[in-house]
């Protein structure tokens, strides 16, 4: 008898590494329920967009890809084309209006129903019913996805949520209306999930949550679980993100700074370099705190990598604010920075602040660009003191170029050295050659070498 072939479902993710954990959740619900997963949308009955809200650029551009995958519709009718995540949640049926072609819309909160939905609506096309349309919007107070699995895409690192939603209102931000109020899981479910990782070869964790370090579980807080995970046998590296600054105690600390398996660096969001600026915001912490913050990392995590996300240009924001968000800067020297422009998002606060506040989109504009200059280069600064040292770099997977492997290094460098798909999930030790601004070209190391530094000149940056 012919066996009948599975459904096949395609789940494209934009967005943060919660979004990235979110699509492989979307696939293991999917899995679980009979589906296969597609490596194409060509190929899938089912196309899931999983969509970030936190630009309105990154949703202009999520809308015009919907729009491209509708062509796959007119090719194949009986095709269910979703819209998931947190675009998904700010517009709700708004999404179904505006591209009338999307079948079902589901936010943050929704993925538990996912499969029913799917099938609900495959099974209504099959009887040639007139089409509807499906919406799961409803945000909850204790959705987890307590037994539930991700279908993970890498078997080398892993990101495993431990917290979801936000209990902060940032004035800038969407998530705390996207995705709900701050929902921790059960440490135990976490430490079990970690220990299979651990037994299908996953030996680096990064524990994920919108402010991961506020973690709060009964009697557990986030140094207990991080203590812990660290510790499970197998494990050799644990990250974490992203922190609110608030929450890096000294006992956190402490911990990243006595446990082998933590690694020495840390994302650390500090949004602005003026006080007047984050009051604005609601950041709840002054420069002055969060240098401190820094200061105590440094002291006690020698060598620490810090990278961080700053918004310029935020409404208010003179001048002289942003000269100190450079200032702060150049103080912290940044191995990293993830630079944004303002860009308003219907709903959260800052929208509601006079139209006057709003900087013209062209001084915006030079403001980012003097950030990218600034940070860029500092960074190229410090990545150029780093050329010649040994790192330990876990393969994640192969490099753009033949013959060369990507990974990175206990501080969250990027490296690409010789190598070959028998390295990928290995831990190779290399000698950094030289640095490209942002990433590292190595060689294998020990290794015959009679002239093993390559030092290169400094790169040439513009004066900001
Ligand atoms: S802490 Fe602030 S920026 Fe981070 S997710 Fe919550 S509201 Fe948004």
């Amino acid at each position: 008898m012919d066996q009948v072939a599975s459904p096949r479902a395609y789940v494209e993710t934009y967005g943060c590494q919660m979004n990235i954990a979110d699509g492989e959740l979307m696939e293991g619900i999917l899995e679980g329920a009979g589906y296969d997963i597609a490596r194409s949308p060509e190929d899938a009955d089912v196309i899931l967009v999983n969509t970030c809200a936190i630009r309105e650029h990154a949703e202009r551009r999520v809308l015009g890809r919907v729009g491209q995958l509708n062509q796959f519709k007119r090719l194949k009718p009986q095709l269910v084309l979703g819209v998931t995540g947190c675009m998904a949640q700010r517009m709700k049926d708004e999404l179904l209006e505006r591209a009338p072609y999307v079948d079902l819309v589901v936010g943050p909160d929704g993925y538990r129903g996912l499969a029913d939905a799917v099938d609900e609506l495959r099974a209504a096309r099959g009887t040639g019913k007139s089409r509807r349309q499906l919406s799961m919007v409803d945000l909850s107070i204790d959705e987890d996805y307590r037994g539930l699995e991700q279908r993970r895409r890498s078997g080398v690192t892993a990101w495993v949520p431990v917290q979801r939603g936000c209990d902060h209102r940032c004035t800038f931000c969407i998530v705390p209306y996207v995705r709900g109020p701050e929902k921790n899981r059960e440490p135990e479910d976490v430490l079990d999930e970690i220990r299979a990782l651990v037994a299908a070869g996953v030996t680096e964790v990064t524990l994920l949550g919108q402010t991961v370090n506020s973690y709060r579980h009964e009697r557990w807080d986030f140094p207990m679980l991080l203590t812990a995970v660290s510790r499970i046998r197998g494990i050799r590296r644990v990250r974490f993100t992203s922190p609110h600054p608030n929450d890096v105690t000294p006992a956190l600390v402490e911990v990243m700074a006595a446990e082998d398996a933590v690694c020495e660096h840390i994302h650390l969001p500090v949004q602005s370099g003026s006080d007047r600026v984050l009051r604005r915001m609601l950041r709840r912490h002054t420069v002055e705190d969060y240098e401190e913050t820094v200061a105590l990392l440094r002291n006690e995590v020698p060598g620490i990598a810090i990278s961080t996300d700053i918004i310029a240009a935020f409404p208010g924001e003179t001048g002289e604010d942003f000269e100190q968000t450079l200032e702060l800067v150049r103080r912290v020297r940044f191995d990293e920075a993830f630079t944004y422009r303002y860009s308003p998002r219907a709903g959260t606060p800052a929208t509601r602040l006079p139209r006057q506040q709003f900087i013209p989109g062209d001084v915006a504009q030079e403001r980012l660009e003097r950030l990218i200059r600034e940070t860029r280069a500092i960074q190229a600064l410090i990545n150029a003191e780093d050329v010649g040292r040994v790192e330990e770099v876990l393969v994640e997977k192969m490099g753009r170029d033949e013959g060369m492997i990507m990974g990175r290094t206990r501080r969250h460098k990027v490296v690409v050295a010789p190598g070959d798909e028998s390295d990928i999930g290995r831990y190779i030790n290399v000698r950094l050659t030289r640095s490209t601004g942002a990433t590292f070209v190595a060689r294998r190391f020990p290794k015959e070498d009679p002239n093993p530094v390559q030092w290169l000149p400094l790169p040439h940056f513009e004066a900001v």
